[in-house]
């Protein structure tokens, strides 16, 4: 799958409190096939509904997604049921992801069923989705309900069912952070895998700067709705750029899946999405903001290997240009 993302100038709705929330604005990236990508960012910073929304669970209100060329908003019928096959969802919490009244056979069986897959395979499939998952003697949790696993157990499962269709496009959306730390390196080593061996294109949406980079070769930093920086993840996490990155960086020196957070060194969280400042989105926590920062949104630009959203940047790019006038 080749995915393009655009949430540009207009935005992305989210009706809370009567009023339009922009949860998502003058967002735009492209991933390619094969690529791991890490939407990283607070809660409230719009990756979640960004994630949403590049599988067609979420409508834009202005831009458009594409996947292998076609516009989801244009997708209809059979399309539309190849595409949902195609990009799955991997959930944040295993617990709600499954109907509790369902076997873990039949919570398997579900989208085969949806798929018209023939009886007489099922059963095979539903074992090699689980062998997949590496979860051990897979033949006796089928009869089993989800209160009868443990969160590894069942986020596993939860993956089992994502993968059974042979999808090449996942969103994981925090797919560790209910489990216990002791099992998160089992699942998340589980997840690198089975996305190298399948080749999928892979969205990972993580608040957790060292799981995104033990998982994503390349990191979207997101901050009140809008790209901040987006590049390697080895260049973010050893060169920071962008002053939010920076902070990112510094709560986890070392970033590591087993690692406690520092608080952030930029004081209080986000501010409220319905009243953003004026400028840059970050200004009001940015230990760098001038004058300029107020006035003009600052568009993501090249800087080296990535793109950086920030003014600091933008002038030292210029800089050049004005020695040669
Ligand atoms: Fe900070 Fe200004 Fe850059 Fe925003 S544009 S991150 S406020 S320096």
């Amino acid at each position: 799958a080749q995915v393009h993302f655009r949430a540009g100038g207009a935005l992305a709705a989210l009706r809370g409190r009567a009023r339009i929330i922009k949860a998502v604005d003058g967002v735009s990236f492209d991933i390619r096939k094969g690529e791991s990508v890490g939407l990283l960012g607070e809660s409230g910073c719009g990756k979640t509904t960004t994630g949403r929304m590049l599988l067609k669970l979420e409508e834009a209100t202005g831009g458009s997604v594409t996947f292998d060329g076609a516009d989801l908003g244009e997708l209809r019928g059979e399309a539309l049921k190849n595409f949902r096959t195609r990009a799955q969802l991997i959930f944040q919490n295993p617990f709600d992801a499954v109907n509790p009244r369902f076997t873990i056979r039949a919570t398997l069986a579900e989208p085969l069923e949806n798929a018209r897959v023939p009886a007489a395979e099922r059963e095979d499939r539903i074992l090699a989705a689980l062998e997949l998952v590496r979860l051990p003697n897979p033949a006796e949790f089928l009869d089993r309900y989800p209160h009868q696993l443990s969160g590894g157990q069942l986020q596993r499962v939860v993956m089992a069912r994502a993968l059974i269709l042979q999808p090449d496009f996942v969103v994981a959306d925090e797919p560790v952070s209910m489990l216990d730390v002791s099992v998160r390196a089992g699942v998340l080593n589980v997840f690198r895998d089975v996305r190298d061996r399948l080749n999928l294109t892979a969205i990972y949406i993580s608040h957790d700067l060292a799981l995104v980079r033990y998982v994503c070769e390349r990191t979207i930093v997101m901050y009140l709705g809008r790209i901040m920086e987006d590049g390697p993840t080895e260049d973010i996490v050893h060169e920071p750029l962008h002053p939010y990155t920076k902070a990112l960086v510094a709560a986890v020196p070392v970033p590591h899946p087993d690692q406690d957070h520092a608080p952030l060194p930029i004081g209080r969280g986000a501010p409220d999405p319905l009243n953003p400042p004026s400028g840059c989105v970050f200004r009001d926590r940015c230990p760098q903001a001038h004058e300029r920062c107020a006035a003009e949104i600052p568009a993501p630009r090249p800087v080296g290997s990535r793109l950086v959203a920030c003014h600091l940047y933008e002038e030292t790019a210029m800089a050049p240009a004005k020695e040669m006038a």
